[in-house]
């Protein structure tokens, strides 16, 4: 058989098909990617980026209102979302050189634009240009999932790719999903003036999170006067342009019609996995979902699937990480590496829900043993230097202290979770919290005091007559 031509050719050049295709380029193979709209991805053009940017104008306009509880006098913005949307675009432009064609052109890396299909299980052809290699790798990430409900077709709807290219005034938003895009967007508009309201069939925002840490980001939410409609089913939708109608059951059963200038679709995502080719090449689907092993490798073991396309957690961090484990495989045969089951999160409301590991409610459900430990952002003294005393940190234990999960709900949530995902990552237990020094005063203070709980647990009045007598102590005054 000829030799392929190239060692690695990546499907998808988005967040985790262009580290593929730079670190295999680096590393010194032949490499091309494919992307059929514009390299980057969701994350750079319609996910992580231009929601956090858009969040970041929403936190500011809401710390200016409210700007006396720092002792401040408040101002009252009327935000021009027009100017915060061309804001957002600002933020991508700069981002962008880091994803262009030039600069992976320069990298080596041969890009070429345009969608394709595999003809055989060992050539993908694009722009009628057969690509034969070694390792094929499908980064194709996914899309908004689209409701098939009556009047869907004549509605008119946004999703994420859509939304931030709005540039007129959005008075009043209703948002279909109430996970973490459709959460983060809630307070986004909310901030930036939109009336707005929610509607998810699940009987609570944030429904992967323990319910004890979604109610603190429900409550502020909703004190910020954003609507819910939960264990509500959307039955219907209709309206034009300007003036949006959806018909839902809510939770008693009675039938109710809601009325917006927009509406937003945030309910689930779909993997990119059509018109490729698959069955020609010889991928199993299994439910619309890529049928791979621990390592990635699909049923033609030639063949990778990474980042959203794989159908798990959809997460840009997780897509960098696999592509690091599929260059391992492509390149340094190394079949035994797997992705990292340690998978951390963070949905960017105010306050932040991050979180690693198993929950509280996993370790139910799945019969795990397990202690629980919980420490209030208003016992840390930063916190309240900081006026951001809401919520809490919860770690999950093996009986024995080993560390199981972790989440933070609560200011820098998503920045103070690091410390336990090395934790976890590592195997280790509360008491190597609670041994580490943590700068004070701090937020990550948290991540100690947490950790303390279980210490102190196992203080016992047994233990503690124990150590009274082994090391001659006389015991406070009583
Ligand atoms: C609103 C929103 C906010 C988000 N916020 C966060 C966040 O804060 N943190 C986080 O970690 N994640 C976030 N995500 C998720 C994150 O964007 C994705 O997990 C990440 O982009 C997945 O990377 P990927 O490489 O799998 O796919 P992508 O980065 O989407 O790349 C896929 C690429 O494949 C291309 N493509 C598709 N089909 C074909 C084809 N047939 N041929 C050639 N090319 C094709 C696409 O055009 C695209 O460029 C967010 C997502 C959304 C929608």
């Amino acid at each position: 058989m000829a030799k392929p031509e190239f060692d690695i050719v990546v499907i998808g050049g988005g967040a985790g098909g262009l580290v593929v295709a730079a670190g295999g380029a680096a590393l010194g193979a032949k490499v091309a990617v494919v992307e059929k709209h514009k390299l980057g991805g969701d994350c750079l053009w319609y996910g992580c980026v231009p929601s956090k940017t858009l969040l970041k104008s929403a936190h500011i306009a809401h710390r200016m209102r409210h700007a006396d509880r720092w002792a401040l006098a408040p101002a009252h913005p009327q935000p021009d979302l027009a100017k915060v949307m061309e804001r957002v675009a600002g933020v991508i432009k700069g981002i962008e050189p880091n994803d262009s064609p030039e600069r992976f052109r320069g990298l080596g890396v041969d890009v070429i634009m345009g969608s394709g299909a595999f003809v055989t299980p060992d050539a993908f052809e694009v722009n009628g240009r057969r690509l034969t290699a070694k390792t094929f790798v499908i980064a194709t990430g996914s899309r908004p999932a689209v409701p098939k409900l009556p009047g869907i077709d004549t509605t008119p709807y946004l999703t994420n790719e859509t939304l931030f290219d709005l540039r007129e005034p959005v008075p009043s938003l209703l948002i279909i999903g109430a996970g973490p895009i459709g959460s983060e967007m809630a307070q986004a508009f909310r901030r930036l003036g939109s009336e707005v309201t929610v509607v998810d069939i699940a009987p609570q925002i944030l429904p992967r999170e323990d319910a004890d840490l979604a109610a603190v980001v429900f409550k502020a939410l909703e004190a910020e006067g954003i609507r819910y409609h939960l264990r509500a089913s959307v039955l219907a939708f209709a309206g034009r342009k300007g003036d949006v109608r959806v018909t839902l059951r809510t939770a008693d059963g009675t039938p109710t019609e809601l009325a917006g200038s927009h509406l937003l679709l945030a309910a689930g995502r779909t993997a990119n996995v059509d018109g490729l080719g698959l069955d020609v090449a010889g991928v199993a689907l299994d439910k619309g979902r890529i049928v791979a092993n621990g390592g990635l490798r699909t049923t033609n073991p030639n063949i990778y699937v990474i980042g959203d396309a794989a159908g798990g957690y959809q997460f840009t961090h997780l897509a960098e990480h696999h592509a690091g484990i599929v260059l391992r495989h492509a390149l340094f045969r190394m079949r035994w590496a797997k992705p990292s089951p340690v998978v951390p999160w963070c949905t960017f409301t105010d306050p932040e829900l991050a979180r690693v590991g198993l929950s509280e409610t996993e370790a139910i459900a799945r019969g795990v043993a397990h202690r629980v430990y919980r420490f209030a952002f208003d016992e840390i003294d930063r916190a309240r230097a900081e006026g951001e005393t809401e919520g809490f940190a919860k770690i999950v234990t093996s009986p024995k202290g080993k560390l199981l999960g972790a989440a933070i709900v609560g200011p820098h949530a998503g920045e103070l979770i690091a410390e336990y995902v090395l934790a976890l990552s590592k195997g280790m237990n509360a008491k190597d919290l609670t041994g580490a020094i943590h700068t004070y005063p701090t937020l990550a203070q948290i991540n100690r005091r947490v950790a303390d709980q279980r210490l102190k647990e196992g203080l016992t009045p047994a233990s503690k007559t124990w150590i009274q007598r082994i090391f001659g102590l006389q015991g406070a005054r009583g």
